[in-house]
């Protein structure tokens, strides 16, 4: 029998998942980030990825035959040409790079997902600056580095984790706009980008030998955090979406074409022939902590009739100002009238709350987007059986919770059958043009 195994290097620890060919479960493990240890420390990483792999039982690790890992977006780092990191990496949000933006800002499109001071790219122009830089011969993000440890290449990317660089998934090049003289000394740096889950070379014998792996194991190209949360949810199929009701409610579509409207905060992932088009709304779970215990979530709901639409209309922003689907940097929340039993303040905020990503998947529609077909959910809210009716009458589409929510195992997926399962088989798309909002 042949495993396949799924690395998640998240915001708060690492997980392991092992599945077989049918796609089940076989091991599962995590490691959570020490207080004491800056979580941007390569070796807290590989002191987690020694962990995850000493875990594993002895019999699943001999037959391992693909392994894939995931980071978080824009966690970057310089190494040297035996990919030793020269110092700490630059966490995912960290917005040191500030000062680069107005560079960038001349150099790139003007609705770039690179202009951002979080961006990889950003973070390369800065560290470009720094003491250690002379001494770099790789810029890497995190899953490219933690890939390196198991097959030895170094300057190897994904187009998932390489977009925030300003690589191009859909020519599959860096765009002329890298030619401006500012970028030039930076090519040398440049990965070269495969798509995700594409065998990269097989495990080093070192790496073999210590882990006690198959040595012929394959290590693949990996993935984003938050993309490998979308692979988990098996979500295959054009119009099809995935929301995440945590903290802010995110949304993600399954689309034939990219589309980029900057304003909105919307922007597009490559999935094989596909895209997975995406926006995140400042409303979410976040305001029902603000007024709810868990456990008031729960009995409260559990009274809604959700077949009766609250007349309730509020847009429950934690604070003020909002970027999808309304773009409006002063909107104000508003959580009036409310009422006096908390089970009726309760349904008029998820019949917001639903009306708000109904809002979204229609704006997304709206600039081309495939027609939502089926929503699949993620996150606290996923499990909140009165706010899934509200939502399925609301949205108008089937709504379930995804059978999988850990980045882990859509990565395990991701090395099981790369990115195959979005491959257009009845048409093979033309390259198609980007769709831009401003
Ligand atoms: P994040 O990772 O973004 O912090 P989670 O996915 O862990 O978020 O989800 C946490 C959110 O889920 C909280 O903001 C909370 O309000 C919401 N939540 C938890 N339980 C319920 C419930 N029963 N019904 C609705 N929302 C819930």
């Amino acid at each position: 029998m042949s495993y396949y195994l799924g690395l998640d290097f998240g915001t708060s620890g690492a997980r392991a998942i092992v599945i077989d060919p049918g796609q089940g479960i076989l091991h599962q493990a995590q490691v959570s980030h020490p207080l004491n240890i800056s979580s941007a420390s390569c070796s807290l990483w590989q002191t987690q990825l020694d962990q995850l792999l000493q875990q594993i039982p002895h019999d699943l690790k001999g037959n391992l035959e693909r392994i894939a890992i995931d980071g978080t977006s824009s966690t970057v780092l310089i190494c040297d040409g035996q990919g030793h990191p020269l110092r700490d990496a630059l966490l995912y949000n960290n917005n040191q790079a500030g000062d680069v933006l107005n560079t960038l800002k001349i150099i790139a499109p003007a609705d770039h997902v690179v202009l951002a001071a979080t961006s990889s790219l950003a973070k390369l122009l800065w560290l470009q600056g720094q003491p250690e830089f002379p001494a770099a011969r790789y810029f890497l993000h995190q899953a490219d580095w933690l890939g390196f440890l198991l097959h030895g290449q170094l300057g190897i990317s994904d187009y998932h984790n390489a977009l925030k660089l300003g690589y191009d998934p859909a020519r599959e090049v860096y765009p002329d706009w890298f030619q401006h003289p500012v970028l030039a000394p930076l090519h040398p740096f440049l990965p070269k980008v495969v798509a995700p889950g594409t065998v990269i070379a097989p495990i080093s014998s070192q790496a073999a030998t210590r882990w006690q792996i198959n040595p012929t194991c394959a290590i693949c190209a990996g993935t984003t955090d938050s993309m490998g949360a979308f692979l988990a949810s098996g979500a295959t199929a054009l119009g099809t979406a995935v929301t995440s009701l945590g903290s802010t409610l995110v949304l993600k579509l399954i689309s034939p074409i990219p589309i980029q409207a900057s304003a909105y905060g919307i922007y597009s992932h490559r999935c094989g022939d596909y895209w997975l088009v995406g926006g995140a709304s400042n409303c979410g779970g976040a305001i029902l902590k603000e007024f709810f215990t868990d456990q008031e979530l729960e009995s409260l709901s559990a009274a809604i009739n959700p077949d009766i639409p609250s007349e309730l209309d509020y847009y429950p922003l934690p604070q003020a100002g909002e970027r999808f689907p309304i773009h409006d940097p002063d909107l104000q929340p508003r959580l009036d009238p409310k009422p006096e039993h908390p089970q009726e303040f309760l349904h008029g905020l998820l019949e917001s709350l639903a009306r708000i990503e109904a809002q979204g998947y229609r704006l997304l529609v709206s600039l081309g987007a495939s027609p939502l077909k089926r929503v699949y959910t993620a996150g606290g809210g996923a499990k909140n059986g009165a706010w899934t009716k509200i939502r399925t009458r609301v949205l108008g589409v089937p709504v379930q919770a995804s059978p999988q929510t850990e980045a882990a195992y859509g990565t395990a997926l991701l090395a099981l059958r790369g990115l195959a399962a979005y491959e257009n088989l009845a048409q093979k798309l033309p390259a198609s043009p980007l769709k831009v909002l401003g």
